[in-house]
């Protein structure tokens, strides 16, 4: 066992309202300069939708020919010598200034100096890197008008413990926001695809970061990450992204995202990790398996072994008594409601989230079946309006079952705090089986 320490979060995705202040006030302190204007180190994404930049989800499409092995590096599908050789000057396909989205401003000299007229004059949309009028193509929140409308067909839904099948129609679409940052890996692709040795991940905390001295602006890393989350600095030719606020960490306040969420939903904390798991984590062979099996690699830090390899590795007695208090760790492995996003990109994010338990579709109220009547409990899962395969989509490569679990968990405590806050007595067996 190799003790290692993370920072890492937990966002609680029930609690986010799309406001986007997280992403405004980390732009305020990391971004807000000329050649990363076009730049969110934070950003809210609406879902459905395409995320940010535009369609980062479609790995295939932005690796061009390199594929992630099975330990989640970048590598050339098949060919030799000559095409590796090529490799070094080239790169794989990068997002355009309009898949992260041009940043804007408006002309609002045209309200102000503009001649009495038959019409209201309008403030046009221009650039603000370049100045120029634009047309406004996308942009954050631009999903929102979508509300999910694409024709999500019929789904199999249990009512009463009887199966059926519900159509569902415009007025059971759905959103969710899905805030996003890098998610400081433990396998960090964008390190392993530097070919100048730029971003490394710091051994002390976790955090990745890319040393402005050494980048050489070859952009692998933008290529490398698969989440999307490097970007380049147009005016300094050098990788940026977030550093999950080290100096803010280093004297013990939150990330500047985690202080002004206004919905509360980011834990920060601690966790140990037993390094020499994390490869073999990342290498699980069966996707379906991989929640699991990154799940795995975080130690308990109560566990008076793990305290003391940790102490003997170096880390200090005090950052494991963080690690105790950490609600990331209890949120992961103890409660079991956080999952990672995208475990099947392999790099081992350090960014988990626990999913929205999203109200039931209307035709179970119809029905007049409560579904968070504690005895109906599990079988209201299959009929929210967020629908599980959706989710697992993100957080567990697919297989509804982790994202089912959690959601029963969520739903028992929602079931069990609703008898306490109507006064009447909880079933303590619902907090038992919910752990
Ligand atoms: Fe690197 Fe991307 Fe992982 Fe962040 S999310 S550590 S940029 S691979
Ligand atoms: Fe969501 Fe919090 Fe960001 Fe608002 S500040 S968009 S609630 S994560």
């Amino acid at each position: 066992m190799r003790v290692m320490a993370q920072m890492a979060m937990v966002m609680n995705l029930d609690k986010c309202i799309g406001c986007h202040t997280c992403s405004v006030t980390c732009k305020q302190a990391w971004t807000n300069r000329t050649g990363v204007e076009y730049a969110w180190f934070n950003n809210v994404e609406t879902r459905p939708g395409q995320g940010y930049p535009r369609r980062y989800e479609d790995q295939e499409a932005w690796r061009g020919g390199w594929t992630l092995n099975k330990r989640g590096r970048l590598a050339l599908k098949g060919g030799g010598r000559v095409r590796k050789l090529l490799s070094i000057f080239s790169n794989p396909k990068l997002p355009l200034l309009e898949d992260y989205y041009e940043p804007w401003t408006y002309d609002y000299e045209t309200l102000t100096s503009a001649p009495a007229q038959e019409h209201t004059p309008v403030a046009r949309p221009k650039s603000a890197i370049t100045g120029r009028d634009m047309k406004i193509t996308w942009s954050a929140n631009w999903d929102d008008n979508l509300g999910g409308s694409a024709d999500h067909g019929e789904r199999d839904v249990m009512l009463k413990g009887v199966e059926e099948k519900v159509k569902f129609e415009f007025e059971q679409t759905f959103m969710f926001y899905l805030p996003r940052i890098c998610e400081h890996c433990l396998n960090p692709s964008c390190a392993a695809s530097c070919p100048s040795g730029a971003i490394y991940k710091r051994s002390e905390d976790g955090i990745v970061l890319v040393d402005q001295d050494r980048c050489r602006g070859w952009r692998m890393c933008v290529s490398g990450c698969p989440y999307k989350k490097v970007y380049f600095n147009h005016r300094t030719g050098k990788a940026e992204k977030c550093t999950f606020c080290f100096p803010r960490i280093e004297v013990g306040m939150p990330t500047v995202c985690a202080e002004t969420c206004v919905g509360r939903l980011r834990y920060i904390g601690l966790v140990l990790y037993d390094a020499d798991r994390v490869l073999e984590a990342a290498a699980t062979a069966d996707e379906k398996d991989l929640y699991e099996a990154q799940r795995s690699v975080f130690l308990d830090p109560h566990d008076p072994a793990v305290a003391e390899a940790a102490q003997a590795a170096g880390i200090p007695r005090d950052w494991v008594l963080a690690a105790q208090r950490s609600p990331v760790y209890a949120l992961i492995n103890k409660y079991k409601v956080a999952l990672p996003l995208h475990p099947e990109y392999r790099t081992m994010p350090m960014v988990w989230y626990i999913p929205p338990l999203s109200p039931v579709v209307d035709v179970v109220r119809e029905s007049g079946f409560d579904a968070e009547d504690r005895g109906n409990l599990f079988a209201a899962i299959d009929a929210l309006r967020i629908p599980v395969e959706y989710l697992a989509g993100f957080f567990s490569a697919g297989d509804p079952e982790p994202v089912r679990r959690v959601l029963q968990t969520l739903a028992s405590m929602r079931s069990y705090m609703r008898e306490i806050n109507l006064g009447r007595e909880a079933d303590e067996s619902i907090a038992a089986a919910a752990g």
